[in-house]
């Protein structure tokens, strides 16, 4: 049995209030062994992504309030260095290294969870939102729900598939498309969307990127984007599409823009028959969409959140054998603030990825 030494303090990067600035807080305490109830355990953390929900959180512009004092992050790798005394039958052992994703616990027994929508859970707690995240040294998490991270995959490349990964893979699983359709990406230059652009190809979508900027450009062809649409410079998003689809338009949209511009020409450049997958998540904007077209077209218009634990599951094994690769750099946790402003401008190609071991 592996014998971790834990020390009494670490390292965090903290919000005392929503809207307040991101602290460095170099004493903040580490739960003990004997701290953890049944079912949590310590994770000692090797690498942590930065997802736009974590700004979101930062900032508070969603109509859910998240907790403050709050540590973020939902994208982690670590071992697990201690677990709470009588958890029962643990599916990880002390020693193994696992992920920490949005959705760190859920009850596993109501009606949502039985039904696999485990992220739709009266109780579910929410990492880096509701309970506290994975920008730190050491982070509680819950034995239910950490996914174990493939052997060999190494634990930065990992840590984005735990939220940005499983979000897309999901949505496209239930994209209702098949080989050879085309699907819409707006967004696809960012976090969730350039692996989405992976995951769609790793399907036989044919995709097409809308983003901006000549490095996402550059980003989403190289990933196998056939079309690519700038937002900014495009003087018709909705003829582009249906240029590039021989007029009929597209067989699917998964919308990642954190901006409600995104969702704005869906609906007009989907075929007949087509889907709508909601991901990205503007606060407090509504979806503008005809009845009567959403009817006469029988458009599904679709919300997909996150993902369960089996979507993790298969979202890493895809990331693991080399089929879907996170766009990465990396950078020290007190470049935080600095990251959530490059988002904010929409100058992040990919991800940010801390390095937490040092
Ligand atoms: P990101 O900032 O990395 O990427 C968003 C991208 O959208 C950027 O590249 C930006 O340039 C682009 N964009 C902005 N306006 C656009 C427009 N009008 N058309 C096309 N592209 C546009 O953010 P991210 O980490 O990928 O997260 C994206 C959103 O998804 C956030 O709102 C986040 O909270 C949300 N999210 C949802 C889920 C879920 O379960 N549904 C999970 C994770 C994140
Ligand atoms: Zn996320």
């Amino acid at each position: 049995m592996p014998n971790f030494q834990i020390p009494q303090v670490q390292k965090v990067a903290i919000v005392q209030k929503t809207g307040g600035t991101i602290e460095i807080q170099k004493d903040y305490p580490v739960r003990q062994q004997n701290q953890l109830a049944p079912g949590e355990c310590l994770i000692k953390m090797e690498a942590s992504g930065c997802c736009h929900t974590d700004l979101h959180a930062a900032i508070g512009d969603w109509p859910i309030a998240p907790m403050t004092p709050l540590i973020g992050g939902h994208e982690g790798v670590g071992i697990v260095v201690a677990i709470g005394s009588n958890t029962n039958a643990s599916p990880v052992q002390l020693g193994d290294r696992v992920g920490i994703k949005w959705l760190a616990d859920s009850c596993l027994n109501c009606e949502d969870c039985r039904k696999g929508r485990e992220q739709n859970c009266a109780s579910a707690k929410l990492s880096g939102y509701t309970v506290d995240g994975t920008f730190a040294e050491y982070a509680v998490s819950y034995v239910n729900h950490v996914t174990p991270i493939p052997e060999g995959f190494p634990s930065d490349a990992a840590a984005s598939i735990l939220c940005a990964g499983v979000t897309v893979y999901r949505a496209i699983k239930y994209s209702q498309t098949s080989a050879g359709d085309w699907i819409v990406l707006p967004g696809a230059g960012g976090g969730l969307g350039h692996l989405a652009v992976q995951y769609a190809r790793a399907r036989g979508l044919r995709v097409i990127a809308i983003d901006s900027g000549a490095e996402k450009k550059k980003l989403t062809l190289s990933l196998g984007a056939e079309v690519w649409i700038d937002f900014k410079e495009s003087k018709d998003i909705v003829a582009d599409v249906r240029l590039a689809t021989g007029g009929y338009g597209a067989h699917s949209a998964v919308v990642t823009a954190a901006h409600s511009s995104g969702y704005t020409q869906a609906l007009d450049y989907l075929r007949p028959g087509a889907t709508l997958m909601a991901v990205g998540l503007p606060g407090t904007s509504t979806l503008n969409a005809s009845i009567f077209f959403t009817v006469f077209k029988s458009i599904s218009i679709l919300g997909s959140y996150v993902g369960n634990r089996q979507d993790a599951r298969e979202a890493l094994d895809l990331a693991a054998r080399g089929k879907v690769k996170v766009h990465f750099i990396t950078k020290d946790l007190k470049e935080l603030q600095n990251v959530y402003d490059g988002m904010a401008a929409g100058k992040v190609a990919g991800r940010v990825v801390f390095d937490l071991k040092k």
